[in-house]
């Protein structure tokens, strides 16, 4: 088949590898001068030293997307740095998970924590055999406040808080506690290791949307930005007998709006999370890690910072991450804010400056309880990928890589079973 993915970040690619992978002819139309889509790196003024598009953590239970990357020739453990899970702050050593199996590894690890009362580690452990017990299942109309309600404050403030923004990028009163459960569950028993924070070694482009674009040669096409799709399919006029829409869900909402307007209805209807990324430069400073969490408050915008310096990086280099940032965009200054709480709450070797400041308004999704997302098959021969589309997870790059091969699949399914080679469905209906 000749199959159009219309859209290089993360799903695109895997979507174009599956494909290749199994035998079809593929075209991947970018709209961008460079593939990676939002997890890709941004030029600064020395060439050597693009920054992130904002800092991405992946952790060990990334697998597909860990195979992605060494499907595409990348080492994973060359470009990543692993790191038993662990939440330093600055001057506290926070929550760490020691080595072993996941259930005594978490066990262990909350008794251990100095710096919360006995009874307040006694209550996330009663938490969290409760939620074990329950499968990681709840109503699908709680928010993460809700069913952490009963949980002490010092549990809340330095655990439950900071993981639900990095992961769902939607802060706990509004987040789906659904997702923030199975996001729990992946993390925590998806086998040895899963819980693992693995952090960029590299920059972001190098991780799979470089690998990427050398593997795809000619058959990545970028500027080229998709404007119309036509039922057959005809992509601006060209012939393919199948398409991956794998842009945002705000571009494939457009393009489907006459193809399939319940679905185009759907992928429209999403509200966006911001995150804004603040790098601070201050040569000879180093953190006492290469990642801490930081405390969150009205003049405090910043979750974490990183060190880049101490991940093969820009030394001197940090990167402070607002996630859930919609009031910060709204009301302005959060530089300044950043500056001034990495100033309070850190100690620098020379005074930090503000390097550079990356705001991307529609970061992900806003991951709220009960929310309808778009299934990837769109119609017969027209399927979805990217991070929005209906799945376990919260808009992340394993979730753009999952449904990029889900859709990849899908388009394959479909000529098998024309073939009658699978089921013998006459369609390619998942
Ligand atoms: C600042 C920031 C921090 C993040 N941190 C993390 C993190 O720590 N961990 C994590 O797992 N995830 C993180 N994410 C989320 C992660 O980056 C995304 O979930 C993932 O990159 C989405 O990939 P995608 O392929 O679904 O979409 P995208 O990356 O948005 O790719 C869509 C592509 O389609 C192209 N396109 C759009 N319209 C058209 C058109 N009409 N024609 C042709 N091309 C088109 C776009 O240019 C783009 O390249 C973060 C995101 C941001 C913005």
């Amino acid at each position: 088949m000749k199959v159009a993915v219309v859209g290089a970040g993360w799903a695109g690619i895997a979507a174009a590898t599956a494909l290749i992978d199994a035998g079809h002819t593929v075209s991947v139309l970018e709209m961008a001068p460079q593939p990676g889509g939002r997890a890709r790196s941004v030029a600064g003024p020395d060439a050597a030293r693009p920054y992130d598009n904002g800092q991405h953590i992946l952790i060990g239970a990334y697998r597909d997307s860990l195979a992605l990357m060494r499907r595409l020739g990348v080492d994973p453990q060359a470009v990543l740095q692993r790191l038993p899970l662990a939440l330093p702050y600055p001057g506290e050593p926070g929550l760490r998970l020691p080595p072993g199996p996941a259930l005594i590894s978490f066990t262990r690890g909350v008794l251990a924590h100095g710096g919360w009362p006995l009874t307040a580690r006694l209550a996330l452990l009663a938490a969290a055999t409760g939620w074990l017990a329950r499968g990681f299942r709840c109503d699908d109309r709680l928010t993460v406040a809700t069913l952490c309600a009963g949980l002490p404050g010092v549990v809340k403030r330095d655990l439950i808080e900071p993981l639900c923004v990095a992961a769902l990028n939607t802060p706990a009163p509004q987040a789906s506690a659904r997702v923030f459960l199975r996001v729990l569950k992946d993390a925590l028993f998806s086998g040895p290791g899963s819980a693992d924070l693995l952090l960029p070694r590299q920059p972001l482009s190098e991780l799979l949307a470089a690998p990427a674009a050398a593997w795809l040669g000619p058959r990545l096409r970028l500027g080229e930005r998709v404007q119309r799709i036509e039922p057959g399919w005809r992509v601006d006029g060209e012939a393919f007998d199948a398409v991956v829409l794998a842009c945002t869900s705000v571009e494939a909402a457009r393009l489907t709006a006459s193809i399939a307007p319940d679905w185009s209805a759907t992928a429209g209807a999403f509200a966006f999370q911001p995150i804004i990324t603040v790098y601070l430069h201050s040569p000879g400073s180093a953190l006492p890690a290469p990642m801490l969490a930081l405390r969150e408050g009205p003049q405090a915008p910043a979750q974490f910072v990183f060190d880049h310096g101490q991940l093969g990086g820009t030394p001197g280099r940090f990167a402070f991450v607002v996630s859930g940032a919609a009031p910060w965009v709204e009301r302005g200054g959060c530089a300044e804010a950043v500056l001034a709480q990495a100033v309070q709450a850190l100690t620098w070797a020379t005074p930090p400056v503000i390097d550079k400041v990356l705001t991307e308004k529609r970061a992900t999704f806003a991951c709220t309880p009960g929310l309808a997302r778009p299934s990837a098959r769109v119609a017969p021969g027209l399927w979805a990928a990217g991070d929005y589309v209906d799945g376990p997870y919260p808009a992340t790059l394993e979730g753009a890589v999952r449904s990029g091969l889900a859709a990849a699949q899908g388009v394959d399914g479909g000529v098998k079973g024309a073939n009658g080679a699978a089921s013998g469905s006459p369609t390619n209906a998942p």
